[in-house]
């Protein structure tokens, strides 16, 4: 197939890149560079540097794509409730732009980065896809705003549309020479955060909120491989159907408090990872844990790390020798 991946420069984006271009597949990558990393590029890819919203430039009726898998958005959920108009304008305005090239040049599927996010508090653990969405932070209403765009063209204009509902994504992907994972600037995400104080980039883990009602007090989220979630990508792009949305959550369904998340850092890395209790962050739910049972009856999907463990050896691994070592 020839595809289109906007975000392609991104953390999630350039790993199913990778992937896609093993599998035989033609991709362009549509990036604005505004966070994503040009050494994350795919020198076998054509590269377009721009926004979503000029998408038509790019996607035209002679192109002839035969899909398009959309990552790019801005993905801080505490940001997005300081800077909400910046996550409608980008994340909202930017997929309507995309979801009108993506009609007048009648591609036939697409795929959306969605999250976990849309659920805001659940009212049932593991959430299925069936579940309320109400989400408690801007990010989430972006997405899920999205998501019900994707609902409507399907119906009314025949896209074969399917949203994948990331929990919380670790990992790298580490495979001979090629070595891709995250690298947010500034970066808010727990995992990496820990790998700077555990590399003596900063001096402790601030854990937002110890009076959740979890088990220990921190929130619980449910961590996926991004290897596994890259894999998704390409199950994904064969089940999409004509005229229907599919939604898909994924993740390994087993939740950690952030607490035990420190605890496995301190455990891979062997180092100590001094940790402060710090106030709740702005839109945080509780606990997000997915039932991804429908990913894996109706994707055929399996994950080949479900383990945090895994997770975080791999994240280490691609810090260690891409960030500290480069630096
Ligand atoms: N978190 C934290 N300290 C940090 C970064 C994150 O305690 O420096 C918490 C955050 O409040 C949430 C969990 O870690 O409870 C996962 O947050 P992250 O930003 O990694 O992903 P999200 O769940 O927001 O997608």
């Amino acid at each position: 197939m020839k595809l289109l991946v906007t975000g392609g420069a991104g953390y999630i984006g350039s790993i199913v890149t990778r992937m896609l271009l093993d599998a035989g597949h033609r991709v362009v990558v549509l990036d604005d560079l505004r966070t994503g990393h040009s050494v994350a590029l795919a020198p076998e890819a054509e590269f377009v540097q721009g926004r979503v919203h000029d998408a038509a430039e790019v996607i035209t009726p002679e192109a002839g794509f035969d899909g398009v898998l959309h990552f790019a958005a801005l993905i801080q959920a505490g940001e997005s409730m300081i800077k909400p108009e910046l996550y409608w304008q980008n994340n909202t305005v930017g997929s309507l732009a995309l979801l009108d090239a993506v009609r007048a040049a009648k591609v036939p599927r697409l795929v959306f980065s969605s999250t976990a996010a849309v659920y805001g508090n659940p009212t049932e653990l593991p959430i299925r896809e069936t579940a309320v969405t109400a989400p408690t932070n801007t990010y989430g209403s972006t997405k899920l705003a999205v998501d019900l765009a994707l609902t409507s063209e399907a119906v009314a204009h025949g896209l074969a549309a399917v949203s994948l509902r990331y929990f919380n994504v670790a990992g790298a992907y580490l495979a001979g020479s090629v070595a891709l994972g995250e690298r947010h600037a500034p970066e808010t995400h727990l995992i990496p955060i820990a790998l700077d104080v555990v590399a003596g980039r900063r001096e402790k883990l601030q854990i937002f909120g110890d009076d959740y009602p979890t088990s220990d007090g921190t929130c619980v989220r449910d961590y996926i491989h991004v290897a596994d979630l890259a894999r998704a990508h390409l199950l994904a792009l064969t089940a999409a159907r004509p005229g229907e949305h599919r939604v898909f959550n994924l993740g390994s369904g087993s939740g950690f408090t952030n607490r035990q998340v420190a605890d496995v850092v301190r455990e891979v890395t062997g180092h100590p990872l001094p940790v402060e209790v710090a106030p709740r962050r702005e839109g945080d739910p509780a606990a997000l844990v997915a039932s991804a049972d429908l990913a894996r009856t109706e994707l055929g999907w399996t994950p080949e790390k479900p383990t945090l463990h895994d997770m975080v050896t791999d994240a280490w691994a691609f810090y260690r020798d891409q960030i500290l070592e480069r630096s």
